[in-house]
C-alpha cells in the first residue's frame, strides 16, 4: 500500500503573523467576484447554506443587505421557493436558490431563473456524480448560460476540475465536515475541510472555490481564504438567529432554535416522508439575535485577520499566507485558557 497522505484541518494549523504596512483597517477590502458571466460581485464573501433552518425569506434578504448571498433552500414547493425569490428581488438583484439533480429540478431551475434568481446552486451531498454532470449541462443549456451555477459538494481536485469542466462557475468544497453532518461516521468517507481547500486551490480553472462546512469562527474563515477559498458558506454560525427559519423555543437553559442537517432522519421524514441513509443530526442551538450583528463581528475578525498577514485583499492573503502546523499543546494555548475559569 502506498504511503497514506496526511490531511489537515482548521485546528491543525495557524497563520504566521507577518510584516504589515496597513495603517487602517479601512484599507482592507474583503469583497470578491463570484464570476463574470453573469457578473456578480459580493462585498461580503459569506454565503448562507441552503438548509431549511438557515436560509428562508428573511435570511436571503439579510444576507443580501449585508453584501453577501443567501441560497434559498429547496425543501419546499417550486411556488414557495419562487415566491421567496420574487419577494427579495424587489430590493436585491443577487439572490440564490438551490435545486437538486433529479425529479423536477429542470422545471424548478427554469422557474427560479425566470423569477429572478441569479445564482442556482445544484445542491447534493456527493457532487462528483454523473447526475451532477447531467444537471449542470442541462440547466446551462436550458438557460443559455444566463445564471451562475454553483455546484457541489466535492472533496478532491479531480472532482473540482470535473465539475468546473461540466460548467460549474463556483464549487462548494468539503464533504463530511459540517457541524450537523454524520457522513464520515455513517460512510467512512470524507476529507478534512482545510485539506480539500489546499487540494482544490491547485486547480488551473477559474471556477470559484467555496469553503463549506465546519467553519466555527472568523479565524477559521481567514484560514479558509488563506488556503485558497474565495468565499465561505456558513450553516451553524448563521442558524439560531432572528432571520433563520423556525420558531424560538424557550427551554430551562434559555431560548433556542432548531438547526438540522438536511440528510438527518428528521429532515428527510419531513420533506420526503421516508428516509434512507441518515447522514445528519437535528439539534437545538442557543438563540443568537439578529444575524446582522454576527456578520459584523465576522467582518471585523476577517479584516483583522488579513491585516495580521499584511494583506489588503483575499487575493493578497492567498499570495502572502504562511501556515504552520500546531501541536495539541499549541491548540490549548490558542484557545482562551485563563486560570481558574
Ligand atoms: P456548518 O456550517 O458546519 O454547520 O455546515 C453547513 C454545511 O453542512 C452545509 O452548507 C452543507 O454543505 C452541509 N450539510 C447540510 N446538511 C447536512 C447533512 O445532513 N449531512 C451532511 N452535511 C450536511
Amino acid at each position: 500500500m502506498e504511503k497514506l497522505k496526511e490531511a489537515l484541518t482548521y485546528d491543525d494549523v495557524l497563520l504566521t503573523p507577518q510584516y504589515s504596512d496597513i495603517e487602517s483597517r479601512k484599507e482592507i477590502y474583503i469583497g470578491n467576484s463570484l464570476g463574470d458571466s453573469p457578473k456578480i460581485k459580493l462585498d461580503l464573501p459569506i454565503i448562507s447554506s441552503p438548509m431549511d433552518t438557515v436560509t428562508g425569506p428573511k435570511m436571503a434578504i439579510a444576507m443580501a443587505t449585508a453584501g453577501g448571498l443567501g441560497i434559498i433552500h429547496r425543501y419546499n414547493s417550486i411556488e414557495e421557493q419562487c415566491k421567496i425569490v420574487k419577494d427579495a428581488w424587489e430590493n436585491f438583484e443577487v439572490i440564490g436558490a438551490a435545486v437538486g439533480v433529479t425529479g423536477d429540478y429542470l422545471k424548478r431551475a427554469s422557474r427560479l431563473a425566470h423569477t429572478g434568481a441569479r445564482v442556482l446552486c445544484v445542491d447534493v451531498a456527493h457532487g462528483h456524480h454523473k447526475l451532477m454532470e447531467r444537471a449542470i449541462k442541462s440547466i446551462k443549456d436550458l438557460l443559455n448560460n444566463s445564471v451562475h451555477i454553483m455546484a457541489g459538494n466535492v472533496a478532491t481536485l479531480q472532482a473540482f476540475n470535473d465539475l468546473a469542466d461540466w460548467g460549474a462557475d463556483s464549487i462548494r468544497c468539503n464533504i463530511g465536515g459540517g457541524s450537523i453532518c454524520s457522513t464520515r461516521i455513517q460512510t467512512g468517507h470524507g476529507m478534512p475541510g482545510l485539506q480539500t481547500l489546499f487540494d482544490c486551490a491547485k486547480t488551473d480553472r477559474s471556477t470559484r472555490i467555496i469553503a463549506d462546512g465546519g467553519i466555527r469562527t472568523s479565524g477559521d474563515i481567514v484560514k479558509a481564504f488563506a488556503a485558497g477559498a474565495d468565499f465561505v458558506m456558513l450553516g451553524s454560525m448563521l442558524a439560531g438567529t432572528d432571520e433563520s427559519p423556525g420558531e424560538k423555543i424557550v427551554t430551562l437553559k434559555g431560548a433556542r432554535k432548531k438547526y438540522r442537517g438536511m440528510a438527518s432522519k428528521e429532515a428527510q421524514l419531513d420533506w420526503r416522508g421516508k428516509f434512507s441513509s441518515n447522514e445528519g443530526v437535528s439539534t437545538l442551538i442557543p438563540y443568537k439575535g439578529p444575524v446582522e450583528e454576527i456578520l459584523k463581528d465576522l467582518t471585523n475578525g476577517i479584516t483583522s485577520g488579513l491585516s495580521y498577514s499584511g494583506a489588503r485583499t483575499i487575493l493578497e492573503l492567498q499570495a502572502k499566507a504562511k501556515f504552520v502546523r500546531q501541536t495539541r499543546a499549541s491548540l490549548v494555548e490558542s484557545s482562551t485558557h485563563i486560570l481558574g475559569k
